[in-house]
């Protein structure tokens, strides 16, 4: 984390000369938007004195109902006006978990339009473009919960999370590291974890919230994606699921549902890149994966206008089903050649 001092001290300065923050996050808000924003909103409104609203572009999935202050979240989409005049009122707005403003959708305007906050981005996908006066970017880091960890410890010590702030970030750093099972497992994350276990968080009390609350239609709609629906492609080097609007319609789809479905395909030996295809009213939504120096940031960038991390990526198709799957059929194949796989 270089030079994390210096911009702590323009952060300062930041926080400092403002009165009233609003804390955003991007569409379709996973564990990490949500905890992050909500643990970053608690030091600032309680070590900052400021007036903090925290605000998402669209409903949270109902695995994270259970997060501590979440009801204080305001959607924009439901409440649009409001979210613009909050956004308008603003002299600071914090960028959390993405890095780009059009990543926010239906609030994308509204924060274009404050032209005198000043924007701070606390994140850790890869690529930032330059479009923030103060940037905490660590791509290299498994979570913006952990991020936030780390400025927080050098801002203004950890005293400054409470129990519910512990478990908001605890939320972050379990479900962007599936449980501790992908990269950026270093020693200093552990000892942020050891020091969140400090503040009394209940662990398997917050696993069972995230992971064991799902209805019998989802679980369900799981075994359908698996069974019927998964293809290999290239001879089992990758392998997608699509569920399209009647599928979902079928299985009761609420929001979240087919959440981690990508990655069961990647449990299967040899699998370098899986893919999940899922239909909305306006495009296909895709979400990529892939295992070791297979990277999906950049076969997203490169052909579904999309991005993220180097093993789990997402973007979007406007074609219809049949057509993004047998896109994805050929460039995966061509991909997987030129890179050797
Ligand atoms: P998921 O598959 O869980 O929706 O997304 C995986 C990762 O890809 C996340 O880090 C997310 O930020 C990123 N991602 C998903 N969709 C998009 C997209 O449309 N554009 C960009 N730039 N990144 C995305
Ligand atoms: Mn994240």
């Amino acid at each position: 984390m270089d030079q994390l001092s210096e911009k702590i001290v323009s952060l300062r300065t930041l926080l400092g000369a403002a009165k009233k923050a609003v804390v955003v996050t991007h569409t379709n808000p996973d564990g990490d938007a949500t905890g992050s924003s909500l643990a970053w909103a608690h030091v600032l409104e309680h070590s900052f004195n400021l007036d903090v609203t925290c605000i998402i572009p669209n409903r949270y999935p109902g695995f994270l109902a259970w997060q501590p202050h979440i009801e204080k979240v305001l959607i924009a989409k439901e409440k649009p006006e409001e979210a613009a005049q909050q956004v308008s009122e603003a002299d600071l707005i914090f960028c959390l978990d993405f890095n780009l403003i059009d990543r926010l959708e239906n609030l994308a305007e509204a924060i274009k339009a404050n032209t005198t906050a000043r924007r701070v981005l606390i994140d850790h996908h890869l690529n930032p473009p330059a479009e923030f006066d103060l940037m905490f970017s660590y791509p290299d880091l498994c979570s913006t919960s952990y991020v936030v960890y780390r400025i927080v410890e050098e801002l203004v010590g950890v005293d400054a999370f409470d129990t519910d702030a512990a478990s908001n970030l605890y939320v972050g750093i379990m479900t962007d590291t599936g449980n501790f099972s992908f990269s950026f497992l270093t020693p200093d994350l552990f000892r942020a974890v050891a020091g969140l276990v400090e503040k009394g968080i209940n662990i398997s009390q917050i696993n069972t919230s995230v992971y064991n609350t799902f209805t019998e239609d989802r679980v369900r709609l799981l075994g359908h994606s698996l069974c019927n629906k998964m293809t290999m492609v290239n001879h089992g080097k990758a392998a997608y699921i699509s569920l399209t609007e009647r599928e979902m319609r079928k299985f009761n789809f609420q929001l979240g549902d087919s959440e981690g479905f990508v990655n069961y395909p990647l449990t299967i030996v040899g699998v370098k890149i899986s893919a999940m295809f899922l239909a909305t009213r306006k495009f296909i939504r895709v979400s990529l994966r892939s295992r070791g120096e297979t990277d999906v940031n950049i076969f997203a960038r490169k052909y579904f206008g999309g991005g993220g991390h180097k093993n789990a990526a997402g973007g979007k198709s406007f074609a219809t089903m049949a057509q993004t799957v047998e896109y994805f059929e050929r460039v995966v194949t061509e991909y997987l050649a030129e890179n050797k796989e």
